[in-house]
């Protein structure tokens, strides 16, 4: 148990959170930034970024978090391999429960942002790393010259087919409906690809093969026809959305139907001193630099938090 009381206390160590840690930590404020499941967030597991102004040529995503990481550790600001399983923000200073130990804390930033969405199949658990991912920037490379599938209907779905193609012989998107959520221009490019391949109405029912530890294909269902077959494939790659981590505060603070926290006057949740920022808190633009906008947003408000109380 830390006896010390935090002036900020970062949830989150991606874009919208190290922007908070550069801003807070500029302000002498020595945020503490909990470094969660997923270090570093979705922008380390990209791969060039094109649209993050300031780069004229691009950054390679992993090297726009390092540099972010650094250049809040240059003020002051601490990091630390850890994430909140509950939190008392009934009463200042907040606690927060990290399972072997508490932190105290008079402001806190929720920038805990949001992991990918699975279809829940047992055999898609179990083969998790062995053919079954959510990161094709991650493991397309693992797949070169096989034919792989990539579920979902939205621009992410495309976005990891069209990039798939580097690898794969054949890429089939296997989507549940006919109408696509994806933007026109993102579908159009996808659908004009010459390696990709769409199968609409369709759903998994099973992911094969669980005892060879390694994807060998999949059970598909026509959800119209309701026919039922074998689809051989290497891999299978989910663009189905994600989910905001913020379920430690179901109840606590106010989210909507899908859990994404509820803001007011930007980064405002309910409760004075808890601020949300970054995917967590925006299902609708979700970019690095918007993360990053109301991550500065969330530092100014915890500085000014803190200086009309007088710390
Ligand atoms: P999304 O737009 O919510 O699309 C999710 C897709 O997955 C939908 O087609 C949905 O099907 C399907 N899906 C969800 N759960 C499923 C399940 N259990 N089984 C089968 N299919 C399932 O999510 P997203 O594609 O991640 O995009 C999120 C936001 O980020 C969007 O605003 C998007 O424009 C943006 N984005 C932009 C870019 C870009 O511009 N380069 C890239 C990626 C994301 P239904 O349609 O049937 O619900």
């Amino acid at each position: 148990m830390e006896n010390e009381i935090r002036n900020t206390v970062i949830m989150g160590s991606g874009c919208s959170g190290l922007t908070a840690a550069i801003y807070t930590a500029r302000a002498n404020l020595k945020p503490l930034v909990l470094e969660g499941h997923e270090p570093g967030g979705q922008l380390s597991m990209t791969t060039l970024v094109e649209n993050f102004p300031g780069f004229p040529e691009g950054i390679q995503g992993p090297e726009l978090i390092d540099n972010m990481r650094k250049q809040a550790a240059r003020f002051g600001a601490e990091y630390r391999t850890a994430h909140v399983v509950t939190a008392d923000l009934s009463k200042r200073p907040f606690t927060l429960n990290l399972g072997k130990e508490e932190i105290k804390t008079r402001t806190l930033i929720i920038a805990s942002g949001a992991s990918a969405r699975w279809l829940g199949l047992p055999s898609e658990q179990a083969l998790i790393g062995h053919g079954v991912s959510s990161c094709a920037t991650c493991d397309g490379f693992f797949f070169s010259g096989k034919e792989i599938v990539v579920i979902g209907g939205g621009d992410s779905a495309m976005e990891e087919a069209l990039f798939l193609t580097r690898f794969a012989t054949k890429v089939t998107l296997i989507h549940r409906r006919e109408q696509f959520r994806a933007s026109k221009i993102m579908l159009d490019r996808a659908r004009q690809h010459d390696r990709i391949e769409f199968l609409t109405d369709t759903v998994v029912d099973e992911v094969f093969d669980v005892t060879k530890k390694e994807v060998t294909g999949l059970k598909l269902r026509n959800l119209k026809t309701g026919k039922v077959w074998d689809f051989p494939t290497s891999a299978m790659f989910l663009g189905i959305g994600h989910i905001p981590n913020a379920a430690m505060f179901k109840g606590v603070l106010e989210a909507d139907d899908d859990g994404y926290l509820k803001t007011r006057d930007y980064v405002h949740t309910g409760v004075p001193g808890v601020y949300a920022c970054g995917d967590v808190a925006d299902r609708r633009y979700r970019q690095a630099i918007t993360a990053s906008g109301t991550g500065c947003m969330a530092a100014i408000e915890v500085e000014r938090f803190l200086e009309d109380e007088g710390h």
